[in-house]
């Protein structure tokens, strides 16, 4: 069953004519996994439609943001009650206080929050804060976590970079990478090394509390509290990059589940429903700091764009509901468990990592707890994987790094067809 494609096609040779790779951002052009990228003309649902009418069973959810599925109706009806009274104006807007409110009410650790653009420029800001507000310069991170794009964290780093096999980026200098220090994630021990090397110089450990861009791995208790305890006894900040786990994996985020408040927060992704959006936040004391009530610079002059905090309001007033969440968590392990028991049936080594509605499939006898736990095996097999169940209409991720972001609109009917496709693929495996 060979799915049709030749509009993508068309439309892939026109884009590259004008965009670098044909896109806007690298992951998206199908280099890792081979193939034509789909060009898609809309979303319901689960579902998204390419330019060849195919339906496609969507596991990204544009990468994260669409918890609720695509075009939901009151998100939308929020966005044109906003767009109707007008696009942006540069001034304080009621609906900036509304969003506010509702972050700060579902986050304990965050009491003021700043409005950015891009998950990119939340994180990049929240290190200007910590190392503005610890007045230190180093910064630790892990490899394999994707903290967007800036360049102090295109140091071994997740999604796209990992994707495309570089460590870091021509154009990234070499004196700012000096002041990142990665380490392995789940590795506590080379973080107290670190905090030993440089006592008085680490302003902050930044972590992808659980990670989504190296797929999807879980953090070991002791290692997470021991981030805490550590930045804590050294003066030092913990910042949680929650960009992708923020509303995802509960409505108050990872720091909720795993019990940890970290000393800053960066967001995106589902806190705009779908529009360009991300935010920083912490302690009054902290963020007290942040211009114009302190001397930290950080502007924008789209941020808090009413636009764009509409389809945030209006995803956050849903995800009030904890059905949500418990259906998302039900969904999920129905799907990972039904996984684990083909695979096992057929012989094929896979470790599922669940964690809500993330999910990470992995190639593998062994347990994943960091980056170099991945192997080309994995990496093979999944993009073997994404082929052919893009040929069945299923949409998974077109990368073997990232994980899959399931939606409320995912049934369990949807699961069951998932199932019953990748019990093919397990047969054509051992063929
Ligand atoms: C997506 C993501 C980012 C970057 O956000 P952009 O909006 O793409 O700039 C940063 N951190 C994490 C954990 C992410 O998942």
């Amino acid at each position: 069953m060979l799915i049709k494609n030749q509009k993508s096609k068309n439309l892939f040779n026109e884009a590259k004519k004008y965009m670098p790779g044909g896109v806007n951002s690298p992951v998206r052009s199908f280099k890792a996994v081979g193939g034509t990228p789909h060009f898609i003309k809309r979303g319901k649902g689960a579902y998204i439609y390419d330019a060849d009418d195919n339906q496609l069973l969507d596991f990204t959810g544009s990468w994260g943001p669409l918890i609720l599925g695509h075009s939901i109706t009151k998100i939308k009806q929020n966005i044109k009650k906003a767009i109707d009274e007008g696009t942006s104006f540069g001034t304080p807007t009621l609906r900036e206080t509304e969003l506010a409110k509702l972050i700060i009410n579902a986050v304990p650790s965050i009491e003021k929050i700043r409005f950015v653009n891009s998950g990119t420029e939340a994180t990049m800001s929240a290190v200007r804060l910590a190392r503005g507000y610890t007045k230190r310069e180093l910064i630790i991170k892990f490899e394999g976590c994707y903290h967007g794009h800036a360049d102090m964290f295109l140091s071994n780093a997740g999604s796209g970079l990992a994707t495309f096999d570089q460590p870091t980026s021509p154009g990234v200098p070499k004196s700012v990478v000096e002041s990142t220090i990665t380490i392995d994630f789940n590795d506590l021990k080379s973080v107290e090394k670190a905090f030993k090397k440089y006592p008085k110089e680490i302003a902050a450990v930044i972590i992808e509390p659980i990670t989504g861009n190296m797929s999807v791995i879980k953090p070991k208790l002791d290692f997470i509290q021991g981030l805490r305890k550590l930045t804590k006894q050294n003066s030092s900040l913990l910042i949680f990059d929650e960009v992708m786990t923020g509303f995802r994996v509960s409505n108050g985020g990872a720091q909720k589940i795993l019990d940890i408040k970290p000393d800053i927060t960066a967001l995106g992704k589902i806190i705009g429903g779908g529009l360009p959006v991300g935010a920083y936040g912490g302690s009054n004391e902290i963020m007290s700091y942040i211009s114009p009530e302190g001397p930290i610079y950080q502007a924008g002059t789209l941020s808090g764009n009413p636009v764009s905090m509409s389809a945030g309001i209006a995803t956050l007033e849903e995800l009030k509901n904890q059905n949500i969440y418990e259906h998302l968590e039900k969904v999920s392990k129905f799907l990972c468990t039904g996984l684990k028991q083909i695979a096992k049936s057929y012989n094929i080594p896979i470790k599922v990592n669940q964690f809500g509605s993330m999910v990470g499939i992995f190639f593998s006898d062994k347990e994943i707890h960091n980056f170099k736990g991945i192997s080309k095996f994995h990496i093979d097999t999944y993009n073997q994987l994404h082929n052919f169940f893009l040929k069945n209409n299923i949409y998974f991720p077109p990368s073997a790094y990232e994980g899959l972001f399931i939606s409320y609109a995912h049934k369990k009917t949807h699961m069951n067809f998932v199932l019953s496709i990748f019990e093919k693929f397990c047969k054509t495996l051992n063929e």
